[in-house]
């Protein structure tokens, strides 16, 4: 049995200051099951690294304990299966447990079948560590791209009520550059689903990267702040934000990567919780989930209809 996912957090929309809550994620891998690292460490060699993962998740968690925030954790179901009792802490410390699949490969490189299986799969085993229905998902490196659009139709089957994989930008793995960038509603036959792009902002007609990850690191935090500002009192919408525990942990052990992949992975790792502990202090977050509801700025402030905008 799992418990209906339960409102928490704060308002989407302060009643008093009009002030916006974002959404703050956390996908949670190990340093060594990046992408960009697949051909570095095959699948076969997981077990036998040195895993981190827990320790890492748990220094997010005690960061968000300290600014009373909320959040959504995308579990890789690989890493829930190996440690269920981190699971439970993230269930038991008041966060959304939500799926990151189980083994990370990109969902334009399986087939629905084979994608299908990984997200069923991901979702018992962090339903039965969590004790809540998982109704969101996250694809590894956002590879939801407009070639594997076919499995926004299989997470809803799956009974996933919400996604975050779409990144409308252009990058060399992922990105859909002309997709909406705020939350909205895909229809598809077997029903609605919510898209929670990240965070980008809009200049000279093209979308930029806000979102955290690496842009966090290696571009400087003033540039995040200007963002999150902008969609927040300007365009009077969310940002959806993530980080990686590895990003936490700059002592973690070098792996062979080379050139932009290393450069991307292994910068800036010192800078990334001084950065979150302004952030975390300049706005206010809660777990995605608070953005299935559509803000309103008048009456109670809020209405737990689901959106269904563009
Ligand atoms: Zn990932």
């Amino acid at each position: 049995m799992t418990r209906p996912v339960p409102p928490r957090g704060a308002p989407l929309t302060d009643a008093r200051s009009g002030a916006i809550t974002n959404a703050m994620t956390v996908d949670v891998e190990d340093y060594f099951q990046v992408s960009a690292f697949d051909d570095v460490v095959s699948r076969s060699e997981w077990d036998r690294m040195e895993s981190r993962v827990e320790r890492n998740t748990r220094r997010l968690l005690d960061l968000f304990d300290e600014f009373g925030v909320k959040a959504t954790f995308f579990v890789l179901a690989w890493v829930g299966e190996r440690h269920p009792a981190l699971v439970g802490e993230i269930d038991r410390r008041g966060h959304e447990v939500a799926s990151h699949g189980y083994g990370h490969r990109l969902v334009y490189e399986q087939t629905p079948e084979a994608f299908r299986d990984d997200v069923r799969r991901a979702r018992c085993i962090l339903q039965d560590a969590s004790g809540q229905a998982v109704v969101g998902y996250r694809a590894p490196s956002y590879s939801i791209t407009a070639r594997s659009l076919w499995a926004l139709d299989v997470l809803v089957e799956e009974g996933y009520e919400y996604d975050s994989s779409m990144f409308p930008i252009r990058h060399d793995r992922y990105g859909v550059p002309d997709a909406p960038r705020h939350r909205h509603v895909r229809h598809t036959p077997a029903g609605p689903l919510v898209e929670l792009p990240p965070a980008t902002v809009r200049t000279f007609g093209i979308n930029l990267p806000a979102a955290g990850g690496g842009y966090f690191r290696l571009l400087p935090y003033g540039w995040t702040h200007r963002a999150l500002t902008r969609l927040n009192d300007h365009e009077r919408q969310p940002a959806v934000f993530y980080v990686h525990p590895w990003e936490v942990d700059p002592d973690q052990p070098r792996l062979a990567a080379r050139g932009f992949s290393r450069f991307r992975h292994y910068r800036n790792l010192h800078l990334t919780e001084p950065r979150l502990r302004s952030l975390l202090g300049s706005f206010r977050f809660a777990p995605a989930q608070r953005l299935l509801r559509r803000s309103t700025t008048t009456g109670s402030g809020e209405s737990a209809v689901p959106l269904f905008i563009g």
